[in-house]
């Protein structure tokens, strides 16, 4: 059964009815200088679910100028780390008493199952903000035996300042968390400026920020277009540091932002098209689960996603035939509805590219053997609905195996052995993920050890932990963001020399 707008929690109704939304700079909530807003649209349908400030250059440059004051002149700097680790924590609460709202909200938004956006979207996110809520206190620096006499050295790990967060679409409330909660915990101040076509978790976020007793400045949410606002902030003199999660392409233009105005520090986490290799030895049934899952979570729509099935010759036929069943299993629908498991695409142009490649694969010579088109059925035809599709005979050389797609379209592509697995897995310009399936240990260590990609998963596929660092080589990204790592990228060490002789 679809919910309907009446059966929404009356919260989202609330927010949802509460003219349009508004930009958090200096803790207060305004319209942008230019008055413009745009609309923001619920996939599973194409109607609007509501309009947003459409801030820019200008909005950006006045939250910058909030968070650098927040930064230099304090509270937040000034804060001891206790009391910073409990406005972390009480956040992390507010987002669990809020979380079927925020929940709500982001299927709405991003069109994900709503079961989904329960367990791994909300349930991931406080499990962050948690996480890091432990960390002020942890941020340590270190006396270091310099060879100098009469000399004591140290470091001092230091909040890199402004931040400004760039935030995709694909889990809005999750990547944004990813990014503050880090950045609140080594004490930086932020300009957040959510994906337009999912700005409603992150309004909501802003809005328990304040709740939570975060002092105003601190946490500023700019909503507006990439190329306006997000290129803003990426090029503005006062900013410290960018963070960025979304696709190639945005990441070089803003590392040449950054490189072109104060060589501000970035990180990033861009795209992927990882391999998910399944050998012979593996347990099969699990096996076969993991790589279908693997492409087929959150709509394909993940920087991780399994999209390149990699598949041992003796099995490969076995294997290729279930993901094809698996995917001809699964229920295309709203979020809102229960039964489903493949929601909306999040836009009409995700649409348009994904459907691109879905024609181009049998060009190219591979075979379609589930979906390949736009979904149909009751109900279907006003969203963003595609079918989930496999690509099989697959050749690692294809543009449909080369380029990520970034939708439910998998290429099942087959393999002789350990070598020749290793060097097809890398042939690629990305590094995110990975997954080997086998039973042989030794085997799983050395594929582990030899793909290069910041993350191998083996015998499972997709976990991610605010503790464990997560990243990419190669064209995948700059930085590790989790666990300490995070701490890095929002920190600046600091050497001091004191000279302890006399005269
Ligand atoms: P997609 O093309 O899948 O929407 P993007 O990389 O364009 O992915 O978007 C990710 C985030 O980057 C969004 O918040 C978007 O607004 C922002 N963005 C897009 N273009 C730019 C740009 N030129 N400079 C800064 N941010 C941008
Ligand atoms: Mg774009």
């Amino acid at each position: 059964m679809v919910m309907t707008a009446r059966e929404l929690d009356p919260r989202v109704q609330a927010f949802l009815a509460d003219g349009p939304k508004r930009l958090l700079i200096d803790g207060a909530w305004v319209e942008a200088a230019s008055g413009r807003t745009f609309a923001t649209l619920d996939p599973a349908t194409g109607e609007r679910l509501a309009e947003v400030a459409e801030g820019d250059a200008t909005d950006i440059d006045r939250a910058v100028k909030a968070a650098r004051r927040a930064f230099d002149e304090g509270p937040w700097s000034t804060m001891t780390p206790a009391e910073r680790s409990r406005l972390i924590w009480r956040l992390a609460d507010l987002i669990e008493e809020r979380s079927e709202v925020l929940a709500q909200l982001e299927t709405l938004d991003n069109g994900k199952p709503l079961a989904v956006a329960r367990r791994d979207d909300l349930g991931g996110t406080v499990d962050y903000f948690r996480y890091y809520a432990g960390w002020p206190t942890k941020v340590e620096g270190a006396t270091v035996p310099v060879s100098v006499a009469n000399t004591f050295a140290y470091t001092l790990r230091q909040p890199v300042g402004v931040c400004g967060q760039i935030i995709p679409w694909n889990y809005p409330l999750m990547m944004a968390a990813w990014k503050v909660a880090p950045a609140l915990a080594a004490g930086c101040t932020i300009v957040l400026k959510p994906a337009e076509q999912t700005p409603l978790s992150a309004l909501l976020l802003g809005e328990l920020c304040l709740e939570a007793g975060i002092p105003a400045g601190v946490v500023n949410v700019v909503t507006g277009y990439g190329e306006t606002a997000g290129a803003a902030l990426a090029a503005h003199p006062a900013v410290d540091k960018i963070a960025f999660t979304g696709s190639t392409e945005v990441g070089r233009l803003i590392l040449r932002a950054a490189s072109q105005s104060n060589l501000k520090k970035v990180s990033l986490e861009l795209g992927g098209k990882s391999p998910n290799i399944v050998f012979a030895d593996a347990d099969l049934s699990q096996a076969r689960e993991g790589a279908a899952g693997g492409i087929f979570y959150n709509m394909g729509q993940d920087c991780t996603a399994g999209s390149r099935v990699f598949v041992e010759g003796s099995i490969y036929d076995d294997v290729a035939q279930f993901i094809a069943d698996h995917a001809k299993g699964l229920t295309v629908g709203s979020g809102l509805d229960a039964a489903t498991d493949i929601g909306p695409l999040v836009s009409q142009e995700q649409v348009d590219r994904v459907l691109g490649y879905m024609q181009l694969g049998p060009t190219e010579g591979a075979r379609v053997l589930s979906g390949g088109g736009r979904a149909q059925g009751a109900g279907l035809d006003r969203g963003f609905f595609v079918q989930p599709t496999v690509l099989a005979d697959a050749r690692n050389d294809m543009r449909v195996a080369q380029e990520e797609i970034f939708g439910p379209v998998v290429t099942v592509i087959p393999f002789r052995d350990v070598e020749d697995v290793i060097r097809q897995g890398n042939d690629i310009a990305y590094g995110l993920g990975a997954g080997v399936w086998t039973r042989d240990l030794a085997k799983a260590h050395r594929v582990a050890a030899a793909i290069r990609a910041g993350t191998v998963w083996v015998n499972t596929y997709g976990p991610t932990d605010p503790a464990l660092p997560f990243g990419g080589f190669k064209a995948s990204g700059h930085g590790r963001e989790m666990g300490f790592e995070a701490i890095h990228l929002y920190t600046e060490v600091k050497s001091v020399w004191v000279n302890l002789g006399e005269g």
